[in-house]
């Protein structure tokens, strides 16, 4: 087994050195080597996924990936921005498959924004479709309007677009998922306004009445799915979108769970390899100060072992050590706050992840 290290920026080099902390004692034999991805790629070599980086991840079984992204590239052409690693490594590797599990620990029901009694025992599954949608679609850039409201104005303008492959693909997918959970599908789109999202319900209707009859499929306009998910997430089980979709309402599932900073993704290919990354971003606003919270990143490498390593036991001891620390009633800033829970400490990233250490020797 082969695992490509990419850290990144921002807060991504000091949890990723959490969850390797993490990979070590579980004494796996995985071959491991790390490179520079983001901004830290383009400091050194003038592009945010260098060809040795891309080569390294191509030949990895599995990729664990921090995050990638600073103010400071903010003014660089878009081709050379850090995101765009991310981007060009779902791209190039073909990661179509975004899940997103959104878990409310019982430890942390109070560190969510919603009322306790609506997140208590949340468990649903965010599915993205990744590689497609408006954040890819072609054409897209800016030119003088010829038309519009203001024609010869300036304006920009991006390209939305889905085929059918690729939606019965995350459709597949989706409907899996959902029989190894509750059988229950939400399609999340905007067929009332836009074509592509027309087709893709019709695309998934179709994929459902021709081999997931029995799975419950419910249709829901993103609009109406926003504002379901803070009314009542639990009514929920797995929730399956487009591209730009999932990527706002999987940040609006974090916050059912109390922070972003618990939330782990994986995204795979159709060989059930996978780049497994925390669903949030390189947070340059607390980088660099060992505040950070780890664990979404450390339960990102619960799913890589599942998923990709075929290793469901040393999954399962992560997490399990992961709610140990949290019952024992350690937290990070983000899911701590003052006077509202008795026994609880605040700690960094790297007391949190050597917490997660020491629950894994002793389990
Ligand atoms: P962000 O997710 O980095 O941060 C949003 C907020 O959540 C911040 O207040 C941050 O401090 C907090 N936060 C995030 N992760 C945390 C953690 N583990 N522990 C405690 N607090 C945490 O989103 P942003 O501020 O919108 O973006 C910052 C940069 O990250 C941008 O350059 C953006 O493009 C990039 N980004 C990268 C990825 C990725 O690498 N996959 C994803 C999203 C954003």
């Amino acid at each position: 087994m082969k695992i490509a290290i990419l850290p990144g920026d921002g807060i991504g080099t000091e949890i990723v050195a959490e969850a390797v902390k993490v990979l070590q004692v579980l004494d796996l034999k995985a071959e491991t080597e790390t490179a520079l991805v983001g901004g830290a790629a383009y400091e050194a070599h003038g592009h945010p996924l260098p060809e040795g980086t891309l080569k390294l991840a191509k030949a990895a079984d599995a990729i664990l990936f921090g995050a990638v992204g600073d103010w400071k590239f903010d003014k660089l052409e878009r081709a050379l921005r850090p995101e765009q690693a991310i981007l060009g490594l779902r791209k190039q590797l073909g990661l179509f498959a975004n899940f997103r599990p959104a878990l409310c620990y019982p430890q942390l029901t109070h560190a969510s924004s919603l009322k306790p009694e609506l997140v208590a025992g949340l468990d649903i599954l965010i599915i993205r479709e990744l590689t497609g949608d408006i954040y890819f679609g072609q054409p897209r850039g800016r030119r003088t309007a010829v038309d519009g409201h203001f024609p010869g104005a300036e304006e920009a303008f991006d390209t939305m677009r889905y085929s059918r492959p690729e939606i019965e693909r995350i459709a597949h997918v989706a409907f899996q998922a959902a029989r190894k959970r509750s059988n229950k599908v939400t399609s999340v789109d905007k067929a009332n306004v836009l074509e592509t999202f027309q087709f893709w319900k019709d695309v998934v209707t179709e994929v459902h009445a021709a081999h997931y009859a029995d799975v419950e499929l419910q249709h829901m306009y993103v609009d109406n799915a926003a504002m379901q998910l803070v009314k009542a997430p639990k009514a929920f089980d797995v929730v399956f979108t487009g591209n730009m979709f999932g990527d706002i309402l999987s940040d609006e599932a974090a916050m059912l769970t109390g922070s972003i900073g618990m939330l782990p993704s994986a995204s795979l290919d159709k060989n059930n390899k996978g780049l497994y990354e925390p669903s949030h971003g390189s947070a340059p606003d607390i980088a660099g100060k060992g505040v950070a919270n780890p664990l979404a990143t450390i339960l990102s490498l619960a799913m890589m072992l599942r998923f990709t390593l075929g290793q469901p036991e040393a999954a399962a001891r992560v997490e399990a050590a992961v709610d140990r620390v949290l019952t024992a009633g350690l937290r990070t800033g983000d899911i701590w706050s003052e006077g509202t829970q008795q026994n609880t400490r605040r700690v960094g990233t790297a007391e949190m992840g050597d917490a997660v250490v020491a629950a894994l020797k002793n389990d």
